[in-house]
């Protein structure tokens, strides 16, 4: 089958089952092309509770998939690649949360949305790149709070909000990657770009590049956002590489540098266009998280979407 047969017989099986096709902006430029919908975490989340499809063909990594299938029981969530997992969800367990609440039972525990559906089972409150501030800065003064997974997030929520917490030890291994050194260095190479940094990087916490007049903190939906508002035309993205996919399709005039080569999630990458197609065909790879642990893990959800 030629690329352009499997992308004309996903468009037709997505109209006879009434599916709908939900990618993340890391996935490969030919998913993100044929989604019905491209987002970051908070976009997904709220999409897959507003649509009225039958099916979800979720192309993200599995928390993600989890994720819609916990706002939206009803609907068949499908996962091209369900063995597409993340450094930092599996950085903390159910156990390590249930350990910490006992032995902190006045404590509050916020779980970034990168987190398996067990770990948000024992969250008061998730958050995503997008709210985390608002979020933060919304809880109960004087509460002892546990951040999860994330150090680098929890270290930039804390050095702009001064609110204190507490921060386990994950990352992911991609932004990780992004450090002060490299940031810095590219602000000297093209001194006309600004530099939009997610805050999972593992420079935002560091001062020089949080005061510096070229750098902003952003989530992918802000970084879309700052390049199209913004009058400059050369920005540099301190972010996962495939985001530049999206940036220039927006944005044909501007210019778009990645802060270093090889930023790049290999588990996103194994969504392809030959396992979507076999995943909507076959209707396999269902995500389904027991009832038991969902009806827990939607409060802190509903929490976040309500702030
Ligand atoms: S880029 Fe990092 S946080 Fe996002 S899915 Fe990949 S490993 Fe997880």
């Amino acid at each position: 089958m030629t690329t352009e047969q499997t992308i004309q017989r996903i468009q037709q099986l997505k109209k006879e089952k009434n599916a709908i096709i939900l990618a993340h902006y890391y996935t490969r430029p030919e998913i993100q092309d044929i989604a019905d919908y491209l987002g970051d975490s908070l976009g997904l989340s709220r999409m897959a509770g507003k649509t009225d499809a039958e099916i979800i063909v979720f192309c993200g990594v599995h928390f993600m998939a989890e994720t819609a299938s916990i706002i939206s029981p009803e609907k068949k969530v499908l996962s091209p690649a369900p063995d597409a997992g993340c450094s930092l969800a599996e950085s903390v367990t159910g156990n390590d949360l249930k350990k910490w609440k006992e032995n902190n039972p006045d404590g509050i525990i916020v779980s970034y949305v990168n987190t398996t559906a067990e770990v948000k089972a024992y969250t008061d409150y998730c958050c995503t790149s997008s709210n985390a501030l608002d979020v933060v800065k919304s809880l109960p003064k004087g509460r002892k709070i546990l951040f999860v997974p994330d150090k680098n997030l929890g270290a930039y929520i804390k050095k702009t909000t001064g609110i204190e917490m507490e921060l386990w030890n994950g990352d992911c291994c991609v932004h990780e990657k992004i450090t002060p050194g490299i940031a810095s260095s590219m602000l000297e190479k093209y001194p006309e770009a600004d530099i939009l940094i997610h805050p999972e990087s593992n420079c935002s916490s560091d001062e020089s590049i949080l005061k510096h007049d070229r750098a902003f903190f952003y989530s992918t939906a802000g970084i879309l956002k700052h390049a199209a508002q913004s009058p400059k035309d050369t920005f540099i993205i301190a972010t996962e590489e495939e985001t530049i996919h999206k940036l220039k399709s927006d944005n044909p005039s501007k210019k778009f540098i990645p802060v270093a080569p090889g930023t790049i999630c290999s588990q996103m990458k194994k969504i392809t266009l030959d396992n979507l197609l076999y995943c909507l065909e076959n209707e396999c790879g269902e995500v389904k998280v027991p009832e038991e642990i969902r009806k827990k893990a939607i409060l802190p959800i509903e929490r976040m979407l309500k702030i």
